[in-house]
């Protein structure tokens, strides 16, 4: 079996760097020949898929964390259809790791094991289309609250750990709601907005259980939107996500749905995967089962 895998060496604060020999070596034992592609700079992943010689591989497989695999997803369907891509898999050695849960893939040995296993397995994607412009997610999409969150953390990116938890803090101390237009399946939803995640798996930030019933295979999006609340109140709803009772909330309701269109204006910054990427409007379609992952 020949595989390409791309690396984010920076993933998950350095630890992809330091897992690289181990990963390596257990390929090599495994008779899995690796061709290594290194990335060098922000999304220099994109890059990289862009100019894989695809049908070289029986695998192409990402190492590093949620971000990784969203820029090597959006790099290969921006120049494959998805019919022509081998299978995917992930080595998880982010700071997050939360798609390749629902892959029951719950450590590197685990990752290694399912590439050597060589099962792929049909998964949805998520299509987010802006005029003639298109980028894909597997794991979830925010808008709102968690995008604000996100801003901040990335200017305290510094204290890795606690960038997060200052996001937090901050943006909740300063809460404000987003107006947000959104029609799904053809049905209008207008009004303020603490945050919408638009999911396709169930986890987020590694541990948080956004859309406890998302299935990634059955060809529907879990939108879950969570309406205006007190500071208080948002704060309560916290440890809630760890768990899924955040669904039990009446101000968080849950839709699945086929297609979703974000028609808010001014444009308003979107965090696919993690990644501080793209502006809404735009519409979300569910490619149903178009990637497979190894598993
Ligand atoms: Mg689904």
């Amino acid at each position: 079996m020949k595989i390409a895998l791309v690396v984010n060496p920076y993933s998950g604060g350095k630890k992809t760097e330091k897992m690289l020999p181990r990963v390596k070596q257990s390929f090599r034992k495994r008779r899995i020949h690796a061709d290594i592609f290194l990335s060098r700079f922000k999304n220099h992943v994109q890059g990289i898929a862009r100019n894989l010689a695809v049908s070289a591989y029986d695998a192409i497989v990402a190492m590093g964390g949620d971000g990784t695999n969203f820029h090597l997803i959006n790099g290969l369907l921006a120049v494959h259809p998805p019919e022509d891509l081998p299978s995917l898999g992930i080595i998880p050695t982010g700071s997050g790791n939360s798609f390749v849960k629902d892959l029951g893939i719950h450590s590197v040995d685990q990752a290694v094991e399912a590439v050597v296993r060589d099962t792929p397995r049909p998964v949805d994607v998520l299509k987010f289309t802006q005029d003639k412009q298109a980028f894909y997610f597997i794991n979830l999409m925010g808008l709102g609250f968690v995008t604000d969150v996100a801003q901040t953390a990335e200017r305290f990116k510094a204290v890795r750990d606690l960038s997060y938890l200052i996001g937090v803090a901050h943006r909740t101390l300063s809460l404000k709601f987003h107006h947000m237009e959104l029609v799904i399946d053809g049905k209008p939803f207008s009004g303020k907005n603490c945050f919408v995640e638009f999911c396709n798996s169930r986890f987020t930030g590694g541990n948080m259980c956004m859309a406890p019933e998302a299935r990634i295979d059955d060809g529907l999006m879990d939108i879950i939107i969570a309406g205006p609340m007190k500071k208080k109140r948002l704060i309560s709803a916290l440890p809630k996500l760890f768990t899924g009772d955040h669904l039990s909330m009446d101000e968080v309701s849950c839709i699945q749905a086929k297609k979703a269109e974000i028609q808010t204006t001014p444009a308003k910054v979107l965090l696919p995967d993690g990644e501080i990427f793209g502006r809404a409007p735009g519409m979300i379609s569910v490619l149903n089962r178009k990637l497979n992952y190894l598993t």
